[in-house]
């Protein structure tokens, strides 16, 4: 029986897929311990994991769903919550690390602090990573190539300091790239397909891509019209209220049956009297809906966007932050959907049109499907973690 520890920040993304690969090495009969949030308690204790909670240690920077985007791509932001966090939990990790003695310790890519906990103590770690693997190859197909790297270099003196406070505990870090960066040396694992992850080929032997993790159903949609389309902008950014009018003006018209998931942050009783056609919630069960649904215009998260293809639904893309940009920006050179610049309804209209008109969408969507169902999965995790905690690769 192996210990392992996950860390992960208090973001549904980040924690969903790692469920998964936490039932199946419990179910192996080996023991997990879960440092999160309380906000994630429940989940995590129900994917059999023993909950540590962070809450207490986190008063400074109350680190939110929102926030959690910039971690990883802020060089200055990064570095404080990491360096923050590290030493807030710094006491009670290390104590308990020490008494515990863990086999491997499985931190999500923005959870910093769990990697710079297994360097400082000598432990095993893998990295979790629920967005793209980023190296250099795939950064210049991600367009995320110079201004980026422009804005690293000038926030390097800035985290001068911090690296200072790291080290005067004990931390055996150097740069803040050696905690941050992810290089070919550290076990990944990627919760996406090797067709899918742009330039998969230049990541090193360490790396593993798993496959999306798509959650069961929990309720059954009922397919009114021949085509339903899906809107949602996701759970964060979704305060949207001019675009989701100007869609259901476009649509009012159609023949498509239209099921729009607006978030909390618009109420729903402030669209009135709807078109027969087109049904609007706060929230919806998404995989339900997705089973079902013919074109996803979206905001292109990455669950969302992985949960499209899985179940072979093209997409119209409109992206919102640099991250949304790099997944719509790799469904369109996979040809699985048309991106959009302007947040309007007539134009989300003609792009569905064409979607359901042409049928590369659907073959290219296809392929994408069957790449996902081809991975290992949370098998396939599990076996990574056990391995490294066998240090047998
Ligand atoms: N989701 C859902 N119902 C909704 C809206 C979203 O179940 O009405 C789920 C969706 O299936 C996905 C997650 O919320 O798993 C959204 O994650 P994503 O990475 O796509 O976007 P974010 O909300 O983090 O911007």
């Amino acid at each position: 029986m192996k210990k392992i520890v996950f860390f992960c920040i208090p973001a549904h993304g980040h924690i969903n897929p790692t469920l998964e690969v936490v039932w199946e090495l419990v179910s192996r009969g080996h023991q997990v311990w879960y440092y999160c949030y309380n906000s994630m308690r429940e989940k995590i204790e129900s994917a059999g994991a023993t909950f540590i909670s962070c809450d207490e240690y986190d008063t400074q920077q109350n680190l939110a769903a929102k926030d959690s985007t910039r971690v990883g791509k802020d060089l200055a932001f990064s570095t404080k919550i990491l360096v923050d966090t590290t030493l807030a939990l710094d006491d009670k990790v290390c104590q308990e690390m020490k008494a515990l003695k863990p086999d491997c310790i499985v931190a999500d890519s923005m959870a910093l602090w769990g990697k710079a906990v297994a360097r400082k103590l000598g432990i095993p770690f893998v990295s979790s990573t629920t967005t793209f693997a980023f190296n250099r190859h795939s950064a210049k197909i991600m367009k995320q190539g110079l201004g980026d790297l422009m804005k690293l270099l000038f926030a390097m003196p800035k985290t001068s300091k911090q690296v200072k406070r790291l080290k005067d505990k004990g931390y055996p870090v150097n740069s803040i790239l050696d905690i941050i960066g992810n290089d070919d040396n550290t076990h990944t694992i990627v919760y996406t397909s090797p067709w899918f992850q742009p330039c998969s080929e230049t990541f090193s032997e360490k790396y593993v891509f798993v496959g999306p993790s798509i959650r069961p159903a929990t309720a059954e949609i009922e397919k009114k019209r021949e085509k339903l389309i899906y809107l949602s902008m996701g759970t964060v950014n979704n305060d949207k209220m001019e675009f989701y009018k100007s869609c259901i003006t476009a649509f009012q018209n159609t023949d498509y049956q239209v099921i729009m998931s607006v978030g909390n942050l618009v109420s729903t009783e402030d669209f009135g009297e709807l078109p027969e056609n087109i049904s609007v919630y706060s929230y919806v069960d998404q995989i339900a809906v997705l089973k079902k649904a013919d074109v996803f215009v979206s905001h292109c998260g990455m669950n969302s966007v992985s949960e499209s293809l899985y179940f072979e639904v093209p997409l119209v893309m409109l992206p919102q932050t640099s991250e949304q940009k790099g997944v719509a920006q790799r469904v369109l050179e996979l040809g699985a959907g048309i991106k959009l610049d302007q947040s309007d309804g007539a134009y989300v209209l003609s792009a569905i049109n064409k979607i359901l008109s042409v049928d590369t969408y659907q073959k290219n969507v296809k392929k994408i499907a069957t790449s996902f169902r081809n991975c290992s999965g949370a098998k396939g995790a599990a076996d990574k973690i056990i391995q490294v905690c066998n240090r047998s690769i």
